[in-house]
């Protein structure tokens, strides 16, 4: 199983980056190890190498077969639930690692990194539409960051054909689509909570 994670895929958030918010011409991706899966809405720590640690709330997908070079008219083949996750992120790190042009697992592929819903829902039962759903994330019962699928710069179509050109995918990969605007720094105490289409799917304490 891997997880593959879109970064830079939805505007706004793009904006709240960086000052250039260049839209990429092509879906940007990297990957987490399974070491990096936080399963069960357990509780994350914060890890001691970084001072600006930051959630990424992100609409998640579950590959359901075998597929490569997968043609975009197809992909829809490719999925049949959907869940929610975070893309956590040592901020400070990766601002590093961008200056320095060097690769991103230090910041983002570290263990527990990919928090995981505990239930993903049958895309069937939410109209069917991947490009037409809703996410709420709130920390500590404040709104925080709010997700439409249809605002998404690359289509999870888009981002299966174009990864699947270069890595071979299989049953019970994850991809994690890219998050809205509105990350922020968390800190000891914190409470994420998040919710599909009215779903509560996450509910995670910050240590
Ligand atoms: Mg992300």
């Amino acid at each position: 199983m891997k997880i593959i994670c879109i970064g830079r895929n939805y505007l706004e958030h793009i904006q709240e980056l960086d000052h250039n918010s260049n839209i990429p011409p092509e879906p940007v991706f990297f990957m987490k190890p399974d070491t990096a899966l936080l399963r069960n809405n357990e509780p994350f720590y914060l890890p001691d190498f970084s001072r600006d640690l930051q959630y990424e709330t992100e609409l998640v997908v579950r590959i359901c077969r075998v597929g490569r070079a997968i043609e975009e008219r197809f992909a829809h083949r490719y999925y049949e639930e959907v869940g929610l996750g975070i893309d956590f992120t040592a901020r400070d790190l990766q601002r590093e690692c961008i200056k320095k042009g060097l690769p991103w697992e230090m910041c983002k592929s570290f263990d527990y990194s990919a928090a995981l819903s505990p239930r993903f829902l049958p895309l069937a039962e939410l109209g069917g539409d991947v490009q037409k759903l809703h996410f709420n994330m709130e920390l500590n019962g404040e709104l925080r960051q709010s997700g439409d699928t249809s605002k998404m710069i690359f289509s999870v179509d888009k981002i299966i054909s174009y990864v699947s050109r270069f890595v071979t995918l299989k049953m019970g990969d994850l991809i994690y689509t890219g998050t809205p605007v509105g990350v922020g720094t968390l800190a000891h105490g914190d409470r994420i909570t998040a919710s599909l289409e009215g779903e509560p799917l996450l509910d995670i304490e910050i240590r």
